[in-house]
């Protein structure tokens, strides 16, 4: 079987992806459009699912050393009461980790750090590709022109690759709401490791690091393409009377910092995620919203599952149509969950169902809810084996 594949995207999903093809004994190049590789964001949250993956890929033990465990928090209501408590042991003890937090540009740090140098060629942006022979594929980047066995296409919710190829399809389309995030420039005083809190159409959340800085995010129902000329004043003002710790992450923020974006999501599922010599993977074949802090895990669950296919089945047909059948089921129901979270959760507005949904938080025991959680993060991963380089 062929052995040499072309990652387009250097996102989390297409680093993963060039690191598992390495270990399985594949020649790898990624190719990736922005000049720098420095992804923007804040902070991430990584479940078990994300963090297996990251074992098979050789890196988990130095993803975890930079993280900090989410043992303590929960969902809360504007005026600081508790909905439900994240009980981070309970879900260490069930899965063997709490949920991790960790800033994006170190988890994106330590990847690019299991990957020769060589490997990445930034500032190319894929703008064809086409099959060329029976058996092979090619990308075009300007006057750089990369031939492979495969191509990953790894470009994200507005992936190129999968407009050439899927026509028909689509595309993302807005979610109704937007985010701003930032990650506080200081240390700032938490109670708990993470929290959310949902008032109607709004949630804000944080995400505590280990070096005692904070990432936060408010999501907010929004039209596409509104911004704010200031954004931390604007989100001072909206969220002035819930309850702390929220006013003190927003002051410990540069006002520079705040990113804006509205959410978008792959709302039509793909009827495949390979399309002749390519797949798709991460948040071009299932971009979702940010409701269940999936997206990356899916995209770092979709990276082993195709090393591990390529790595194994005699042909590159058949590696690829057993990555379809095992990941698009998958993605795909936790793509409708991520969907469905945002509606019962951040998107309701109106107070009676509001209501009804706190009322009925608050009767949920956590044992249930650790158990929902279990449903989309007890995944185990494929082994890559070791035969290539890590
Ligand atoms: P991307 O990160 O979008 O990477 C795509 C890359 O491809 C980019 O570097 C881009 O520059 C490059 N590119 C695009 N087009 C081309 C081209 N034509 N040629 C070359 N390069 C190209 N997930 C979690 O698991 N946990 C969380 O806590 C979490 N929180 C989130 C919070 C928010 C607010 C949002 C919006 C998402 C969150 N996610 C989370 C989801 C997660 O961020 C994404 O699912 C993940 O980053 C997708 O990675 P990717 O590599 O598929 O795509």
């Amino acid at each position: 079987m062929g052995k040499r594949a072309v990652v387009v995207g250097g996102g989390i999903g297409g680093l993963a992806a060039a690191i598992g093809l390495r270990r399985v004994g594949w020649e790898v190049m990624v190719v990736e459009r922005a000049v720098e590789l420095d992804d923007v964001g804040a902070g991430i949250s990584l479940a078990a699912n994300g963090l297996r993956a990251l074992d098979e890929l050789g890196v988990g033990e130095a993803v975890r050393a930079a993280s900090r465990g989410q043992y303590t928090g929960g969902t809360r209501t504007p005026d600081g009461r508790w909905l439900a408590r994240m009980d981070g042991a309970a879900l260490e003890k069930a899965v063997g980790t709490p949920i991790m937090g960790i800033p994006r540009a170190t988890l994106h740090r330590l990847l690019r750090a299991a990957l020769p140098v060589e490997v990445l060629l930034v500032g190319q942006e894929a703008r064809v590709v086409r099959q060329c022979g029976p058996e092979g594929v090619r990308v075009e980047c300007g006057d750089t022109v990369l031939e492979a066995d495969v191509i990953v296409a790894a470009d994200g919710v507005g992936s190129k690759v999968r407009g050439l190829l899927l026509p028909a399809h689509p595309g993302p389309v807005h979610s109704g709401s937007a985010v701003l995030r930032a990650i506080t420039e200081q240390a700032v005083e938490l109670r708990t490791d993470f929290e959310l809190t949902w008032g109607r159409g709004a949630e804000f959340g944080h995400i505590a690091f280990p070096d005692g800085r904070a990432e936060w995010h408010a999501v907010l129902n929004l039209p596409t393409g509104v911004r704010f000329d200031d954004p931390l004043g604007e989100l001072r003002r909206r969220f002035s009377t819930w309850h702390e710790p929220i006013r003190a992450l927003l002051d410990s923020t540069n006002p520079g910092d705040v990113l804006h974006h509205d959410v978008n999501e792959l709302r039509t599922p793909l009827p495949s995620y390979v399309i002749g010599s390519v797949a798709l993977l991460g948040d071009a074949a299932h971009a979702m919203t940010p409701n269940l802090g999936q997206g990356a895990c899916q995209a770092l669950e979709d990276a082993v599952t195709l090393a591990a296919a390529l790595g194994s089945e005699p042909t590159v047909e058949a590696a690829l149509a057993r990555y379809d059948a095992e990941r698009r089921p998958r993605s795909q129901a936790v793509a409708r969950a991520a969907r469905q979270a945002g509606r019962m959760g951040q998107q309701l507005a109106h107070p009676l169902p509001v209501a009804l949904r706190n009322t009925a938080m608050r009767l949920t025991p956590s044992r249930a809810a650790v158990r929902m959680i279990l449903r989309h993060h007890d995944w185990t991963p494929p082994s890559l084996g070791s035969k290539g380089v890590g």
